[in-house]
């Protein structure tokens, strides 16, 4: 497993459920998923000797981060199974590579424009604004974005940033936030989760509820979407495509080559959920269908909540673990910080109304 964030953690835990054993590598000595692998490599993606331990002990390679360096996914691909590939990788872990594939293969986006230099930014369209600006690599939970609302904004923004290469994004008024996981195996057979409806606050992943409440013409097209992404991108294994609805129409916003944080319900509400899938396409085992048992809603666990009135305290979590059908994972992160991902709870129950309304009373109580 490149990458020892929560989402290996998850999949070291599946993996070794069904006996095999994980390496992690992950350069920070107390990443969630190094801590509970079988062993932690703690070098950088890039050291070669980290990488030839890993060709010389491993059977087959998958990532949780989608910005593990090219080389090092080409370099492991010589002598061992790498899924997802180095060239799926490389398109989706670049925003202008991504919109430029979408845009190609008459995927639906919304209007977009690639900044690279700053002339480019006098032939911007005015009607582009208001609009942010992405910077093409390396942003996650809404880092790397600025709203700009003209022409001067941008350029400000853009120099900013050191002219890093951009994708400028019009402002969408979105109805809807929903996303979907699919996993796909060597031979082509796939399995879907529930489409996932999704909040983000400041740029984050708040809550998701699943099944979404999208009608089926939706979910259905979303779902055809997702496949027909992997199919053009030769994919194998677990793939997570985030859209836009926008008056009844669906653009697709982000591709995530690696389970997502929107899958997490799927941790209670599926026989088999998305890491267990990650695992099954790795090792070619038969690709079972997730299951979807329960209407579930997830909320995350940021930092934020282990600060009260700015002093560090630790949540009252009983308040979760003593309600039945409440379901707290937590990462192992030993410092929480603001906007840092710490943990997650899952409700699952009937009634989706129902269960939000107790999803955010508990998390509201856990805020106190
Ligand atoms: P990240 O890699 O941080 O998830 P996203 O591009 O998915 O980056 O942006 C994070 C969130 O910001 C989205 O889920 C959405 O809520 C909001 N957002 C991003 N792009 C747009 C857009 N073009 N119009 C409206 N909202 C957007
Ligand atoms: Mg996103």
């Amino acid at each position: 497993m490149l990458g020892g964030g929560q989402l290996g953690r998850f999949f070291v835990i599946s993996a070794q459920n069904l006996g095999y054993q994980v390496t992690v590598l992950d350069p920070d000595q107390k990443s969630p998923a190094g801590l509970i692998a079988d062993i932690h490599i703690c070098a950088a993606y890039d050291d070669k000797s980290a990488l030839d331990q890993i060709i010389n002990t491993c059977f087959a390679v998958t990532t949780e981060f989608e910005n593990i360096p090219f080389a090092t996914l080409k370099y492991l691909e010589n002598s061992l199974i790498v899924r997802p590939s180095s060239q799926a990788v490389s398109i989706v872990q670049n925003r202008i590579k991504e919109k430029n594939f979408l845009a190609d293969n008459k995927f639906p986006v919304g209007p977009f424009h690639v900044i690279e230099s700053e002339d480019q930014i006098s032939k911007v369209p005015d009607n582009i604004f208001p609009a942010i600006l992405k910077i093409a690599q390396f942003g996650y939970d809404g880092k790397g974005q600025v709203h700009v609302a003209n022409s001067n904004e941008l350029r400000e923004a853009f120099i900013k940033s050191n002219y890093a290469p951009c994708i400028l994004e019009k402002k969408l008024p979105l109805e809807i936030e929903v996303s979907v996981i699919t996993a796909r195996s060597m031979s082509g057979n796939h399995v879907f989760f529930p489409i996932a409806e999704n909040e983000h606050i400041n740029g984050i992943l708040d809550t998701t509820i699943s099944p979404g409440r999208v009608s089926n013409d939706i979910a259905c097209k979303v779902k055809d979407y997702a496949n027909d992404i992997a199919i053009k991108l030769g994919y194998v294994g677990v793939l997570a495509v985030e859209f836009f609805i926008v008056e009844g129409n669906i653009y697709i916003n982000e591709i995530a080559p690696r389970p997502h944080n929107s899958g997490h319900y799927s941790l209670d509400a599926c026989t088999n959920n998305q890491f267990d899938l990650q695992v099954r396409t790795l090792t070619d085992l038969e690709l079972l269908d997730p299951n979807f048992h329960s209407n579930t809603v997830m909320i995350n666990l940021l930092g934020d909540i282990w600060f009260k009135e700015n002093k560090l305290r630790e949540p009252n979590f009983n308040i979760l673990i003593d309600e039945p059908k409440v379901y707290l994972h937590m990462y192992g992160k030993e410092e929480p910080r603001k906007g840092r991902k710490m943990a997650h709870f899952n409700v699952s129950g009937d009634n989706l109304n129902d269960l939000l309304v107790k999803a955010s009373h508990l998390k509201q109580r856990l805020s106190n």
